[in-house]
Order: structure tokens, then sequence, then C-alpha cells
């Protein structure tokens, strides 16, 4: 499922930065945002969700219930995002 930011986001921006394959992170208005519809948990790129990796907040960078998806689903979305590229092995 995608990822959401919570609440105790302290918009320092590390995580917009690692997110530069997918570009689903984004100042908001508040605190940083991810978009749904590119936010693939970092499948195809990473072994793990960079945003959460260089949060400074544990907790912030949470999946988003909201946005239930599949591995099989979130590695389309990365091919829709990506048409014509390569996945990194083992990241899907
Ligand atoms: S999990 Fe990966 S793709 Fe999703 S917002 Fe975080 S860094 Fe971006
Ligand atoms: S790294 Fe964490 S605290 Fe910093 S902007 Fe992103 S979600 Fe907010």
């Amino acid at each position: 499922m995608a990822y959401k930011i919570t609440d105790e986001c302290i918009s320092c921006g590390a995580c917009e930065a690692e997110c530069d394959i997918n570009n689903a992170i984004s100042e908001g208005e508040v605190i940083y945002v991810i978009d749904p519809d590119k936010c693939t948990e970092c499948a195809g790129n990473y072994p793990s969700p960079r945003c959460v990796d260089v949060c400074p907040i544990d907790g912030c960078c949470i999946p988003d219930p909201e946005h239930e998806e599949t591995k099989e689903q979130l590695f389309e979305k990365w091919r829709r995002l990506h048409p014509g590229e390569e996945p990194t092995p083992g990241t899907y």
C-alpha cells in the first residue's frame, strides 16, 4: 500500500530527495505529503521504503490503510511510472 506522512512531520525535507525516482513526496501547506498514485513502497527501486529509512521521526512515514495494494499492484504502478525501464533486481 502507498505510504503516508503523519502530523508528526517536522518538514525537514529529507524524504523528498530520497523519493527522487518516483517523485511521490512534496512539500504541502503544513507538512510534507505523499501522492498515493506515485508511491510504490519503493518497489522497483529499493528493498525498503526510503522515506522511512531517512525520516528522523519514528512512525512518521507509515503505510496508508486507505490505499491498500498488493506487491503485484505496487509493481504494476512502478511499470506505469517507468515505461521502458528495468527495475532494480530484488526490489519487487
Ligand atoms: S515509500 Fe518510497 S516511493 Fe513511497 S513515498 Fe516513500 S520513498 Fe517515495
Ligand atoms: S523526513 Fe520525515 S520529518 Fe522530514 S519532511 Fe519527510 S516525513 Fe517530514
